[in-house]
């Protein structure tokens, strides 16, 4: 009896369909177990990723290794068989260090993306069941609507004014019809109305299908094609570093070359002493790390991200996040809790009170009377069931249709009894309302439901203005205000211009729908952020307003409708933006004329939605948002996160990571390069002026190695420094390379030299021999560079705290590493032989660290003064 799948080409008979009849019910589960088992998940085939070999070759296409490779060469063929062994193992870590990195960022991304696996509703043992997609199997029948993703190849058995975008497999961009009717068995695939493909977009209706082929065996599958393709790990700050150490990179060289023939033929110095010099500058000064450590920040902060629910899709958004300047929200299930509850009713009898909590269907109505009408036409005109689990109730589907149940339960036992769905036209945003014609014991009744402006025009011999005016009153307690009417003239079909005028009221319902208390902190945190809260619903002005007022909006008490929208052009639109916070009855196309005024004012926009309609809003957004539990999946896939709990608080957590990773980034860059000016700097000096060199060549490549990437790396790892949400957004447009980064470089770079060359004259002073000096300098050196670290972990406060002094773990662990690492070339007899160094005495050393803490104290003082001068 229960169907076998049918090859998606052919096409089903009369006969098929009425077997399909047969069998509405679905699978059961263990019929669906035992075809997953012979079918397989319904997965495409996983896209060739670069295998590890290939991967780490790729880490020496880079231009440090090039050079450092072709000093390998030259130093092997002058012999000087430490120096080459040294460059070697700096080529080998730098080449290990990328790999780990680029891998960690690379598995980081793909557990995210597992996070968006779609899920699909189906029906299986007789009831709706929303399952994750990867388990669709052949022959399980499949619920669709508007803003779904087709989870398989399937064979339509229902449409309502249904339309498919099947972009991905035809290149056709216009949403293409979709009816029950079957077409010639040799009609190219795009004319094959009576199929959804896998991988394409509802754009409009409803539907069910018959899922005819899953995984590699749906068309989507036979090419190949769609395959999440890697997604760059890059966001504009990391390509504009990336292409700034490039050319650096280049003049770096240039520089080196010159500076070899300026030291070989001015200078005369020895050529393999020199080029090994010159080698050790240019590693010092290109910042070849960086764009890899700024991939780590970039991933540790998709990761906490996603740990406060916030996915990211694409990874710029990070950044865009972190500098929103406005955010625009949905209200239902983002600022309020989309947890709803039937509290008041009012018919032409009089107004109930209703008691009861969650989804139970048990509760009082006060003063007792008969909503046996209002009840009925609830449920039928809903989507909806609810399951009692473990003596709980729960919703499938729309939670508000759920309420509306759980309210019809409250009046009467079984209102859906005999009752059998003949046509329905479904919600839609646009239109606001939605229709069911049911036949049961009692004849047909079409029964429909909606926004009460909407339904109330919609009926006959009623006091209109009487009714708005109590649908506003219940509205303005901020309840959820739907109106219900019902008409029994009907055929087999609704046609939707027949209703009008046509029904007979029934009443109106409001519902309650709490804010959400750490909405409510969410919205408080953003404003102290400077960052303007604005609500975009679709629900009623009084009740947009109401719900505005609870959560905290600057400005809840003004409110533009959709209607009156629509009279603005948009240079008016652009001031009213600037002072209204709530906008209600707005369809999705006022979404994408919103973002614009906001843009046009210079602000940087954040814009949730859920809807098939809310894409271009979405896309036009400096940071689009989707919901993930009520989202669509057109929505998601124009998203640049996706909220996963749905929740505004995840918003403002969002805004405080993509704030946090902007930080580490910014200081994973200001401390690379100073530290990288600084240390060529002292060997560059040295050359020109003919000094001895304070630290050799083969000294600056160890300091290289060992600190170079370690020390920056810790950065990446930064917590969210104290008032981070208590800053204004940081301009959109503002380069990262500002002219403070300049003279920080500068700064730096100039006390490391003269620290460097402070202890290396001490110490030739005191008539040590060359090579304790040059240890001293380098040690020192070493030193500033992890008071440098503590210093930048704080760029907006003071680093003089208990909390900025305890750091983190991996601050730590990288200090404590690179001490012994210092220590053990500076004491390790065998190590003392390659580097050249010799052991330092006591009181030095501690020389060395107060260098250092006065070093520290100098950049400190001036960070405090510039802050104070900025405020
Ligand atoms: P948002 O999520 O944007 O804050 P919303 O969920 O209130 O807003 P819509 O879903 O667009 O916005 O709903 C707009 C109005 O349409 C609602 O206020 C309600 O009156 C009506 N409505 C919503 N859902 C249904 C439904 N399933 N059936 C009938 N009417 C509905």
């Amino acid at each position: 009896m229960l169907l076998t799948p049918t090859d998606p080409h052919s096409q089903p008979t009369e006969r098929c369909l009425v077997a399909v009849e047969s069998v509405l019910g679905g699978l059961t589960s263990t019929e669906a177990e035992r075809r997953l088992a012979q079918h397989g998940p319904n997965r495409l085939p996983k896209a060739h990723s670069r295998g590890p070999v290939r991967r780490f070759v790729a880490q020496f296409h880079n231009v440090l290794i090039y050079v450092l490779i072709a000093a390998a060469v030259v130093t092997g063929a002058l012999q000087h068989w430490v120096d080459t062994g040294v460059i070697l193992a700096v080529v080998l870590a730098n080449a290990v260090i990328g790999f780990i990195q680029e891998g960690k960022a690379e598995a980081a991304m793909a557990a995210i993306r597992g996070m968006l696996a779609p899920r699909a509703a189906v029906l299986r043992d007789g009831a709706r069941l929303s399952v994750d997609g990867a388990d669709l199997v052949p022959g399980d029948i499949v619920l669709l609507e508007a803003g779904d993703k087709v989870p398989a190849d399937l064979r339509v058995l229902e449409a309502r004014g249904l339309a498919a975008q099947e972009a991905i497999l035809t290149g056709e961009s216009v949403p293409v019809e979709k009816t029950v009717d079957p077409v010639a068995p040799d009609a190219a695939l795009g004319d094959r109305r009576s199929m959804l493909w896998s991988g394409t977009l509802i754009t409009q209706g409803t539907a069910r299908g018959l899922v005819v082929a899953t995984g590699a065996a749906t068309e989507i599958g036979r090419i190949g094609g769609l395959l999440a393709g890697v997604e760059q790990l890059k966001t504009p700050l990391v390509a504009q570093m990336d292409h700034f150490a490039r050319w650096l990179s280049l003049l770096i060289l240039l520089f080196a070359g010159l500076l070899l023939a300026y030291g070989y033929y001015v200078r005369h110095y020895e050529f393999s002493e020199l080029f090994i010099a010159v080698v050790g500058v240019a590693v010092a000064a290109i910042p070849e790390g960086l764009p890899a450590v700024m991939t780590i920040a970039l991933a540790i902060g998709v990761q906490a991200m996603a740990r406060r629910n916030a996915i990211i899709r694409r990874l710029p958004a990070i950044e865009a996040i972190g500098s929103v300047s406005v955010i625009c929200t949905d209200k239902t299930g983002t600022l309020t809790r989309n947890e709803m509850v039937v509290a008041a009713a009012e018919t032409p009898e009089g107004v109930f009170e209703i008691s009861g909590e969650g989804y139970a269907p048990e509760g009082e109505i006060t003063p007792a009377g008969s909503l046996e009408d209002l009840a009925r036409a609830a449920a039928l005109c809903n989507d909806a069931e609810l399951r009692l689990r473990d003596g709980h109730w729960t919703v499938e589907g729309d939670p508000m249709e759920g309420a509306l149940l759980a309210f019809a339960g409250k009046v009467m036992k079984d209102p859906r009894t005999g009752a059998r769905r003949l046509d329905a036209i479904p919600f839609d945003a646009r239109h606001r309302y939605m229709a069911v014609l049911t036949e049961g014991p009692e004849g047909r009744v079409t029964s429909v439901k909606g926004a009460p402006e909407r339904v109330l025009r919609m009926c006959r011999d009623i006091d209109l203005k009487h009714w708005h005016d109590r649908a506003e009153a219940l509205a303005r307690r901020g309840l959820r205000v739907l109106a219900l009417a019902e008409t029994t003239e009907a055929s087999g079909k609704i046609d939707a211009n027949s209703l009008e005028g046509q029904l007979v009221f029934l009443g109106l319902v409001g519902l309650i729908d709490p804010p959400r208390p750490e909405a409510i902190a969410a919205v408080a945190e953003c404003r102290a952020a400077g960052i303007r809260v604005k609500m975009i619903t679709g629900d009623h002005a009084g009740t947009a307003a109401a719900i505005a007022a609870q959560v905290g909006l600057a400005n809840p008490g003004r409110v533009l409708t959709g209607a009156e929208l629509d009279k603005l052009d948009d240079a008016q639109l652009a001031l009213e933006v600037a002072s209204v916070d709530v906008f209600a009855r707005t369809s999705p196309e006022h979404k994408l004329r919103l973002v614009t005024a906001l843009q046009a004012n210079g602000l940087s926009v954040a814009m949730t939605g859920d809807g098939v309609n809310d894409a271009p809003a979405l896309k036009r957004a400096d940071a689009g948002i989707a919901m993930g539990l009520k989202g669509s999946e057109a929505a998601k896939e124009a998203a640049d996160l996706v909220l996963a709990d749905d929740n505004f608080a995840s918003i403002a957590a969002a805004v405080r990571e993509g704030r946090t990773v902007y930080d580490n980034l910014k200081k994973v860059i200001s401390w690379t390069l100073p530290t990288n000016a600084g240390e060529s700097m002292v060997v560059i000096l040295a050359l020109l002026a003919g000094f001895a060199l304070p630290i050799t060549a083969i000294q600056i490549l160890w300091i290289n190695l060992i600190t170079g990437i370690t020390l920056g790396i810790a950065l990446a790892f930064e917590p969210t420094e104290t008032g981070t949400m208590a800053r204004p957004p940081r301009r959109r447009d503002a380069s990262i390379l500002s002219g403070e980064l300049v003279w920080h470089v500068a700064l730096v770079a100039l006390l490391f030299l003269a620290a460097v060359f402070g202890i290396f004259t001490y110490a030739i002073d005191r008539g040590y021999p060359l090579e304790l000096a040059q240890t001293m300098a380098m040690n020192t050196l070493v030193v500033l560079e992890i008071f440098h670290l503590f210093f930048i972990r704080n760029i907006h406060g003071t680093s003089l705290t208990w909390a900025a002094a305890r750091g983190t773990k991996i601050v730590w662990a990288v200090v404590v590493a690179i001490t012994a690492a210092q220590f053990a070339v500076t004491y390790f007899i065998p190590a003392q032989a390659i580097l050249g160094t010799r052991a330092v005495p006591l009181w030095d050393g501690i020389l060395i660290v107060g260098v250092g803490v006065a070093f520290f104290a100098v950049i400190e003082i001036e960070k405090q003064i510039r802050l104070g001068l900025s405020q």
